[in-house]
């Protein structure tokens, strides 16, 4: 039973790598952006007050988000253990984080930090934008994303890594080497994913 989470700025590829690792890990990948995106297509309460949010770059406020993983995470699937992608990202989440772990009697055993440099990232958003559409990959946004992140989210590595928690891990290559580079740090702290 693995629990990670994995953080980087927007367009570190988080999605991808977080996909491919907890696939190795037989876990479910957790990604609260997908679940806003669900919301968003199945027109659900959530989705339309998330929408409004997603499209200006600006983060949900933490009540929805930390309900909806609280829920989540309390689906029978997750009691093996999970890879939270794009979440915590504000303290009050780290904080709920905490607290849904401390009610299970579990813990993490690791976090993920996918680095990446703003030119980089910036690039990468720009070409998804241009293949998947997604309303929150324009320029404007996606600069936005990038200030919230810097602003909100970076700091947490530090509040996790005062715990010895975090494996950075650099962004830039291909999928599979990046994806070679997470399972070493892992495996370096004694997590293979195998029982
Ligand atoms: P992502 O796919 O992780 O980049 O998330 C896309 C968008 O969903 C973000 O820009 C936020 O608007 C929203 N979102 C995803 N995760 C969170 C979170 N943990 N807290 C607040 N908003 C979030």
């Amino acid at each position: 039973m693995t629990r990670l989470v994995i953080i980087g700025p927007p367009g570190a590829g988080k999605g991808t790598q977080a996909r491919g690792i907890a696939d190795r890990f037989g876990i479910p990948a957790i990604s609260t952006g997908d679940i806003f995106r669900e919301n968003v297509a199945n027109k659900t309460d959530l989705g339309l007050e998330a929408k409004r949010y997603m499209d200006a770059g600006q983060y949900v406020p933490d009540d929805l988000t930390n309900a909806l993983v609280r829920s989540r995470l309390g689906e029978p699937d997750a009691s093996r253990g999970f890879l939270l992608d794009g979440y915590p990202r504000t303290t009050d989440q780290v904080r709920e984080l905490d607290e849904i772990l401390a009610d299970n009697g579990v813990s993490l055993d690791a976090v993920i930090e996918l680095e990446a440099d703003q030119e980089v990232v910036i690039q990468r958003l720009l070409g998804r934008a241009a293949e998947q559409g997604r309303s929150d990959d324009t320029e404007d946004v996606i600069r936005t994303r990038l200030q919230v992140y810097a602003k909100q989210t970076a700091g947490l590595i530090d509040a996790y890594g005062e715990r010895g928690l975090i494996v950075a891990v650099n962004g830039i290559g291909s999928v599979a080497e990046v994806g070679e580079n997470i399972l070493a740090g892992l495996a370096a702290r004694g997590l293979t994913g195998e029982v």
